[in-house]
């Protein structure tokens, strides 16, 4: 079979404006594409409704055309994608691999043990719900779903998904499809080939490659960039105040996000302008400079040594 033409994408959650930690997502994932000779989509992932904020979407979009990031095709949103997320839910029925889940986290909390992420679910509703329980979510069944793959920055992941998470919720008690699905769905039909994103991910891909196997859908290639913390560990987000990328200092964030990826762009183009960062950024991109960590440091200028 031919390999498909290479296409990447950068996949926001509207929860608030771009800020630097998703600037170094969204030009990761960009110029991988774009070196490769590739496409690179925009999708606006507002899957998880209650967690959207309203305006941030167009914000994230206003902000990537300020930064020079012109996306390939329209921009999807997630929020209109339910009947392929619940055809997808069908398949996975058929196959008998989906299942009612009637437990309240409580009732995890109490029985279970503590996974890579959160509780590992003890499979309790896996043979059918006990008499009189109601469905509240659907959970995708995984005994044996041992899951290895390399990727392109931080190296092999394996994971056993029974022991380090448990069947996992593809439609939760509220009605909403999880990240976990709607990601698989929506990069198997838009055919992208290359996925680059934050390392806050990596711990995700087993799972998702699993729903690909289970889907019959091809894998991509992975490569988890090292995430920005502040210099207390936390992730830079809306929670930890991270500061939104400014329309009027798109250079110097620019610039900041490439060094923060190990690229070595010469001073003097901050001089030059938006277009000369990106020409000099497309054909010096060099993947194997990103840092092979999970996490970074960033300090935003002007702060550093400060009390
Ligand atoms: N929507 C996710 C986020 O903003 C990214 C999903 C992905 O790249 O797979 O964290």
């Amino acid at each position: 079979m031919l390999n498909p033409a290479p296409r990447g994408r950068f996949a926001p959650s509207p929860t608030g404006p771009l800020h630097f930690g998703s600037l170094v997502a969204a030009v990761g994932s960009y110029l991988d594409a774009r070196a490769r000779g590739g496409e690179w989509l925009v999708r606006i992932e507002d899957v998880d409704t209650p967690r959207v904020v309203p305006g941030a979407a167009d914000d994230i979009l206003r902000t990537l055309e300020a930064c020079g990031m012109a996306w390939d095709g329209s921009v999807v949103h997630q929020s209109t994608r339910g009947d392929a997320y619940h055809a997808a839910l069908q398949e996975l029925r058929r196959q008998a691999m989906l299942y009612p889940c009637a437990c309240s986290r409580r009732e995890i909390a109490d029985s279970a043990v503590a996974g890579i992420e959160g509780y590992v679910y003890p499979g309790t509703c896996r043979s059918g719900l006990a008499h009189s329980r109601e469905a509240r979510a659907w959970r995708v069944r995984t005994e044996g779903a041992v899951i290895a793959f390399d990727d392109a920055i931080q190296g092999r992941v394996e994971h056993d998904l029974e022991k380090d998470v448990g069947d996992f919720v593809l439609y939760r008690a509220d009605a909403v499809y999880t990240y976990q699905l709607a990601v698989v769905v929506d990069d198997a039909e838009q055919g992208i080939t290359h996925v680059t994103r934050g390392s806050d991910l990596l711990d995700s891909t087993p799972r998702q490659i699993h729903l690909q196997n289970l889907l019959g859908v091809r894998t991509p290639v992975y490569a988890h960039l090292p995430v920005a913390v502040n210099a207390q560990g936390q992730k830079l987000s809306k929670q930890t105040l991270a500061k939104p990328v400014y329309r009027e200092h798109i250079v110097s964030s620019l610039m900041l996000a490439l060094r923060f990826l190990g690229q070595q762009p010469p001073g003097e183009l901050e001089g030059e302008g938006v277009d000369a960062i990106w020409e000099w950024a497309t054909q010096n991109w060099r993947l194997d400079r990103v840092p092979r960590v999970r996490a970074q440091v960033f300090v935003p200028a002007g702060t550093e040594g400060r009390k």
